[in-house]
């Protein structure tokens, strides 16, 4: 079993060495991240340009290290190709900053995590809260816990768990939830900056209100416990919606005789 380990926020990141040490204890650890940080690029792929791939300088022994002049997404589809056969396992992270609720339609970390999944691994997302002086101790030792149980439990029926672990002393952490998605967890506006012409805007984000539901995972990462989001892909196998398909039919016959909408 070789486990995969990504990220969006770069090669360079201390959450993704921290990740890759602490998964050496379960199984081979191959790197394969973005050279640059790609933090809330969800799941762009690079299909206008040509990606490099460049062997990087490891700072663990017998671990593989790529840097990728693409996204997370990238990186697991050229690991596929590269590793084919090989991995068993991906896990993105540790992310510097939550990646809970609707965020994770955004977040590069989750996404890398995603296609991973859709492409038969286990794939896991580890996300630190906070905005900065991340630990990232726990977080990585939880993950590599994580993954020996995912490895050893889950067999054919594969996961995709989101993990976000409060930004906290292993002492202060209250413990761990199974939980789910909350829903708008942030808002995110545009806000006009102006030091003169031409103008620009600037997308800012705004936490909401608290959240009183204790099922979700903001209101376990507000409580100082370990939140693990089991994910699924159903947004890609929704139920048909009602739309009668004689519509169809009369659409195209309004296209073709050039009706308007009245
Ligand atoms: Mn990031």
């Amino acid at each position: 079993m070789t486990i995969l380990v990504t990220n969006d926020d770069g090669i360079s990141s201390e959450g993704l060495w921290a990740l890759a040490r602490e998964l050496t204890r379960v199984a081979p650890v191959a790197i394969v991240a973005p050279d640059k940080e790609k933090s809330s690029i969800g799941t762009a792929v690079t299909l206008r340009w040509p990606i490099r791939v460049d062997r990087v300088e490891s700072a663990i022994a017998k671990v593989d290290a790529y840097s990728v002049t693409g996204t997370p997404s990238d990186c697991i589809i050229l690991a596929s190709t590269m590793l084919k056969g090989k991995i068993d396992m991906v896990v993105s992270g540790i992310n510097h900053g939550a990646n809970l609720g609707d965020d994770v339609l955004i977040s590069g970390t989750v996404a890398a995590a995603m296609q991973g999944y859709l492409r038969g691994f286990h794939s896991l997302a580890v996300s630190v809260e906070g905005l900065d002086n991340h630990r990232v101790d726990s977080a990585a030792k939880l993950a590599a816990l994580l993954s020996q149980w995912v490895g050893d439990n889950c067999g054919s029926d594969k996961v995709f768990l989101n993990v976000n672990v409060p930004n906290l002393p292993l002492a202060e952490i209250k413990g761990i939830n199974i939980t789910r998605l909350s829903s708008g967890t942030h808002i995110d506006i545009a806000r006009e900056e102006n030091d003169g012409e031409p103008r620009y805007y600037r997308l800012v984000r705004h936490r909401t209100d608290k959240v009183s539901d204790d099922r979700t995972d903001v209101w376990a990462i507000e409580q100082g416990i370990i939140s693990i989001t089991p994910l699924h892909t159903s947004l890609l196998r929704r139920p048909t919606p009602m739309i009668p398909v004689s519509l169809c039919s009369s659409l195209f016959q309004d296209l073709h005789n050039n009706h308007h909408p009245a």
